[in-house]
């Protein structure tokens, strides 16, 4: 065929289609991560441990406690646009749950070589599934595993060799790997977390019951996570008003840093990267900021889900809110008060935290 123009119309394989569907979510070996710990906490687990080798791009393992999966939706756990968490377009308006879009397991089996082993209750018993070849035909057969899930990844981008170029070297991977986990672990600190790297234990997060008033359980994760001196350096804040509330802890000024590399905003529960958000933050910290420098912090806003449109973007980092000019005003004034009465008064965080 000399005219490259002039080809029959096909429709794609199932392998291809959700090769190009991957292009969007799987990144590199942090994606990963970021969609299948948002699965384990979909399904409630409270411990999620984590195994990686060469920075996840050979091994990438995650074994949950959460409710599994039943063996009748197995076939379509690896399927694309499946999900268990939307049925209209009215659950999507609200939506409590992190996924949604039913495209990151598929997404990830068709890059990578993916199993899945899980069970719905404590008989011991539990189903595998992989999914395999140009149909990516789904292949259940009967495996032991505890209640839960545990999925291995392997070999990412074995069989798309441009994607796997575009990887860095391990050291920078993990720290990007590190990163999201990072975020995923200052979102559910009621969730008990372990990473592992070449057999080595990098971090072991116990859990934090939600409404601890033990002072020092209730500063150990960030600590654990961002280092002591986060949290000598900075304030707590917590500010309600109807339908609204703002808490965690906002950086001193002198505190500030080169990057914005220490920016830590949750929505109910949702790690978010907004520009409404980000510019409230910049202008509750314009006059007490030297200019260039970034503010560090780790908020937590909880809003009613109807007013929130997590469907903006594919990786679900941006969100609308339905009043934007509202939840921006909450934000500012929450954390402009916050940050002017602690340099007016001597106020200085007096804190003693058990770090572990
Ligand atoms: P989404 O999260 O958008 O629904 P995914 O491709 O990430 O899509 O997952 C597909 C489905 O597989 C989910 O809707 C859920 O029912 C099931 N699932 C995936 N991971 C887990 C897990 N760790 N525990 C229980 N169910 C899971
Ligand atoms: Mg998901």
């Amino acid at each position: 065929n000399e005219n490259p123009a002039a080809q029959s119309i096909q429709l794609l394989s199932p392998r291809l289609a959700n090769q190009i569907a991957a292009g969007e979510v799987v990144e590199r070996p942090a994606s990963v991560l970021k969609e299948l710990v948002e699965n384990c906490l979909d399904a409630g687990a409270t411990q999620i441990d984590i195994e990686l080798e060469d920075a996840g791009v050979k091994l990438l393992k995650i074994r949950d406690n959460g409710s599994g999966i039943a063996v009748e939706d197995l076939p379509l756990a690896l399927a694309r646009h499946a999900t268990s968490k939307i049925t209209t377009l009215d659950d999507l308006e609200g939506v409590a749950s992190l996924g949604f879009r039913g495209e990151a397991l598929a997404s990830i089996s068709s890059v990578s070589r993916l199993e899945l082993v899980t069970s719905t209750d404590e008989s011991g018993k539990g189903w595998r599934v992989v999914a395999e070849g140009r149909e990516m035909q789904s292949q259940v057969s009967p495996a032991p595993h505890p209640r839960g899930t545990s999925l291995t990844m392997r070999d990412l981008f074995f069989n798309t060799p441009a994607r796997r170029k575009f990887l860095r070297t391990e050291r920078t991977e993990f720290t990007h790997l590190e990163e999201v986990f990072r975020r995923l672990a200052l979102s559910r600190q009621d969730v008990a977390f372990s990473l592992k790297h070449q057999g080595k234990l990098i971090h072991q997060l116990p859990a934090i019951p939600f409404d601890t008033e033990d002072q020092r359980l209730k500063y150990r994760r960030v600590a654990q996570l961002l280092g002591k001196d986060f949290i000598e350096q900075s304030l707590p804040i917590e500010s309600v008003a109807t339908g609204i509330q703002l808490h965690g802890w906002v950086g001193l000024p002198v505190y500030a840093r080169a990057q914005a590399d220490r920016q830590y905003f949750f929505v109910n529960g949702r790690v978010v990267k907004d520009k409404l958000v980000a510019h409230a933050i910049r202008q509750a910290y314009q006059d007490v900021l030297y200019g260039g420098r970034h503010a560090v912090f780790v908020l937590y806003l909880e809003v009613d889900p109807k007013i929130v449109d997590v469907n903006v973007h594919p990786t679900k980092h941006e969100v609308r809110f339905r009043d934007g000019r509202w939840v921006h005003d909450f934000i500012f004034s929450s954390l402009h008060r916050r940050l002017s009465g602690a340099l007016i008064g001597s106020e200085k965080p007096n804190l003693e935290p058990e770090i572990a």
